[in-house]
């Protein structure tokens, strides 16, 4: 018989969020493998549970994957858990899930936190349809790229950031999908929980005031459908081309993915754009 994974959600701040069920479960299991032990040891001391603890983070997570792995195929049961809120999500998780789902060994979720699905709930911005894309790249050039292939959506974009990449996530959020209603919410579950909501150029306003600091969520509401047409062919393309420095064939691939224009269009438009600037 094999042991069982348990995925963990923990508090994204306030203790008091932590499940009847997942402090029964970190009590039972044989081993708890946690993202960083120094950080999770504060929960569990909270919880009154002292067990054998091992970490799992993104750099360790190929050796120490195979470990818990062994582990879990000895009969023993293990609990993930991640710093806060929900393993995989935007954490460390999705390869051990993967492998042992592989392996046939039993996966069983323990609900809890989630900052992205915190803060959607008391945004007021629409909630029926809503797309997660957790941190977007930190160079600019990537960003805009990012939240262009993101334009189009027809529900509400939920993303997270780190607080100093705000204001200028805020920027590009501004040029590439406009000057949408967006919520940051902040410190969700702490002393200084906050929802900043407005206009973009209202809520960067907001922020240079006040210097946000601390976790944030941006909420972005869905563009009216005149704003959710995607960029022009021919800047998409020449972002890709000379910004990312892709090759035509990439960058012809990558612009029909955000601007839903037909392979045969971007691809005459990429080699044209291309010629234009090898002429120059
Ligand atoms: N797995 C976590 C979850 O389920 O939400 C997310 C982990 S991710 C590494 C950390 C990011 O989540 C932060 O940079 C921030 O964007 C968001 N976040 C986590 N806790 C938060 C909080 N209390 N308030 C606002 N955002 C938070």
């Amino acid at each position: 018989m094999t042991g069982t994974l348990y995925i963990i959600a923990t508090p994204i701040g306030n203790l008091e969020d932590v499940t009847y069920r997942a402090a029964r479960i970190l009590g039972e299991v044989d081993l708890i493998a946690a993202e960083d032990t120094r950080h999770s040891l504060k929960l569990l001391n909270h919880l009154n549970i002292s067990k054998p603890l091992t970490s799992y983070f993104d750099h360790n997570q190929q050796l120490k994957g195979e470990r818990i792995l062994g582990t879990l195929l000895q009969g023993k049961s293990v609990a993930l858990i991640s710093d806060a809120g929900t393993p995989c999500v935007s954490d460390p998780g999705y390869h051990l899930v993967r492998d042992a789902v592989a392996a046939g060994i039993t996966v069983i979720p323990i609900p809890g936190p989630c900052a992205a699905v915190t803060a959607l709930s008391a945004s007021g911005l629409p909630s029926d349809n809503f797309t997660f894309a957790g941190f977007p790249p930190s160079r600019q050039g990537k960003r805009r790229s990012f939240l262009a292939g993101l334009a189009g959506l027809p529900g509400t974009l939920v993303l997270y950031e780190a607080p100093h990449r705000l204001e200028n996530s805020l920027r590009d959020l501004r040029e590439v999908l406009g000057d949408r209603q967006i919520v940051v919410a902040r410190e969700l579950t702490k002393i200084f929980e906050e929802f900043i909501r407005g206009t973009v150029s209202e809520v960067m306003t907001a922020v240079a005031q006040n210097k946000v600091r601390g976790e944030v969520v941006i909420l972005v509401a869905p563009g009216e459908p005149a704003e959710q047409a995607a960029e022009p062919l021919d800047e998409v393309l020449r972002r890709l081309l000379d910004e990312e420095g892709l090759s035509v064939k990439d960058a012809a691939r990558k612009a029909v993915e955000i601007t839903g224009f037909s392979r045969n269009e971007a691809y005459s438009e990429a080699i044209r754009l291309k010629k234009a600037a090898d002429e120059l």
